[in-house]
């Protein structure tokens, strides 16, 4: 009998001995897949300015960096890279549907803000009549009037084994059109995201809505077991997010969680856990709101860079931060602007560097430095390539052309200090607020310069970037040869993509090209 025991025993431990070695193989093997695909986080803010963080990403610590208080900011560039030129476009829709699609606003001519199927929510000022632009947003068919097909970033990420977790602020797509529920874009999941760009309130206690008493336009989708209680927006979102990546982690599927904070967009309404701090450092109220929205979207990065610790994914989990547009410094509503932008002029809806000008930082483990900076330039569209390259997805297809160029060599620290590149914005709408370099325009950046083209009086502006980082100084009739020579570098790509110009009122033409002969010789003559 001892025999049969002592047999059964063997057979036992052979049998353990066989499950566990199939199942380190099974594990291996996920984690070989894992570590082929890295998990992806963009953590995209909303109107924060260049300066609306305690991390430098000038030469110099200015006064607002020592306002501002984002430590996990800090943590993330002490573990990644920095970027002190990356750029958006000036308002929110044009960075989030290049963003999705890879393409430059003058291609996808979604040049504005979107918000209702067919209507611009701005009317175009005195003198331009504005172009028939894609005021419907991004679409993922052809069928909508006045928008455009995408196959939309997340929808490749999915098509290829990634869980899409969408949560916070869309905006890709107006109301009543396919493109404004992100699932239809490839998420597949969708927090609180719609058609609007900015929430109703940040306060659970008012349920996210902009009145108790009736439903409006802007109020938050979802997030119903947060209303009543005493919760910002800022964190239920991130719970929320949490919660998805750790689902996704469970499953042990790769995600691609796009964290699109609602903070720190209008309205100014303060966050509670921090709000005191900067009336007691002295700030106006509506600083102190501001800047206490800030602090809360830091802790929220901060909560899943802990998540991501305490899981044990952090080394297989890339970080992308951005902002989407500069804060916002023109005086809305009468008040006094929130934000300041300095050293830059200007600020949202502006071409002048205080409008495009992002806070960028990405932490790639194993890949970027630790603590590293670069001055290379990126815009928004570069992401798309960027995060399919990081994915290692190369065998995709789009409807689209793709503008964007993987920024990938300058994480790896290969170069590139590619300064013959230029770089283009074009807004041939109206934003409304008033201010330094807002108005319709056409913009180039190449190397240290930078023109910009105003559609209202064929004016120009020219800066040199790197002199005069405040543009404050306009060399468009000192330095006229590089005016030319940037004014048809703009032309030829506006042509290019068939970018939509708008019409003078009192000709009825359409807006001359920046390199036409009759506006060259108006300048230089
Ligand atoms: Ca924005």
């Amino acid at each position: 009998m001892n025999d049969i025991f002592k047999a059964i025993g063997v057979l036992a431990i052979c049998l353990t001995v066989c499950s566990c070695k199939q199942k380190e193989a099974k594990e291996e093997q996920v984690r070989a897949v894992e570590s082929k695909q890295p998990n992806i986080i963009l953590f995209m803010v909303d109107d924060m300015g260049w300066q609306d963080t305690s991390v430098p990403f000038w030469t110099e610590k200015t006064p607002f960096n020592e306002r501002y208080t984002t430590p996990n900011m800090e943590r993330l560039a002490s573990e990644g890279m920095k970027f002190t030129q990356a750029y958006a476009t000036s308002v929110c829709s044009p960075t989030r549907v290049s963003l999705i699609s890879g393409m430059n606003a003058a291609r996808h001519r979604v040049t504005n803000w979107t918000l209702r199927r067919g209507v611009s929510a701005v009317r175009p000022p005195k003198g331009l009549e504005m172009p028939e632009w894609n005021l419907n947003g991004a679409q993922p068919t052809d069928s909508i009037e006045r928008s455009t097909h995408i196959t939309a970033l997340p929808q490749i990420l999915k098509d290829h084994g990634y869980e899409t977790i969408h949560v916070g602020k869309a905006h890709f797509g107006a109301l009543t059109t396919p493109g404004e529920n992100p699932k239809n874009l490839g998420f597949s999941i969708n927090i609180a995201g719609h058609a609007a760009g900015a929430p109703g309130s940040y306060y659970g206690r008012q349920n996210f809505k902009k009145s108790l008493d009736s439903d409006n336009i802007w109020d938050v989708p979802g997030l119903v077991k947060y209303h009543g209680k005493d919760v910002f927006l800022t964190e239920a979102l991130t719970q929320e997010a949490i919660g998805a990546i750790d689902s996704a982690h469970r499953a042990r599927k790769p995600f691609y969680l796009y964290m699109a904070h609602y903070a720190v967009h209008t309205p100014i309404q303060g966050d509670p856990r921090f709000e005191q701090k900067y009336l007691d450092k002295g700030l106006d109220p509506i600083e102190a709101k501001y800047a206490s929205m800030v602090e809360g979207m830091d802790k929220s990065l901060g909560d899943i860079m802990n998540y991501l610790d305490d899981s044990g994914i952090a080394d297989n989990t890339i970080i992308l931060f951005m902002s989407d547009n500069g804060g916002l410094s023109a005086v809305a509503r009468g008040g006094e602007p929130h934000t300041h932008n300095k050293p830059l002029s200007s600020g949202k809806g502006s071409a002048h560097e205080g409008g495009i000008r992002e806070p960028m930082i990405v932490k790639w483990p194993g890949v970027t430095k630790k603590n590293s900076s670069t001055d290379n330039y990126v815009i928004i569209e570069d992401f798309f390539p960027t995060v399919l390259e990081m994915a290692g997805i190369s065998d995709y297809k789009t409807v689209q052309t793709i503008d964007g160029q993987s920024f990938l060599p300058i994480l790896k620290s290969e170069g590139t200090s590619d300064n013959e590149r230029a770089l283009f914005w074009h807004y041939p709408n109206n934003w409304g607020p008033t201010g330094p370099g807002i108005g319709a325009s056409s913009t180039v950046r190449k190397g240290d310069w930078k023109l910009i083209y105003y559609h209202v009086d064929s004016r120009f502006e020219l800066f040199n970037i790197t002199n005069d980082i405040g543009e404050t100084t306009n060399l468009a009739i000192k330095e006229s040869e590089k005016l030319k020579q940037l004014a048809g570098v703009l032309g030829n790509y506006l042509r290019g993509v068939n970018a939509q110009m708008p019409t003078r009122t009192d000709t009825n033409q359409q807006v001359p090209w920046p390199d036409a002969e009759q506006v060259i010789n108006q300048i230089t003559n």
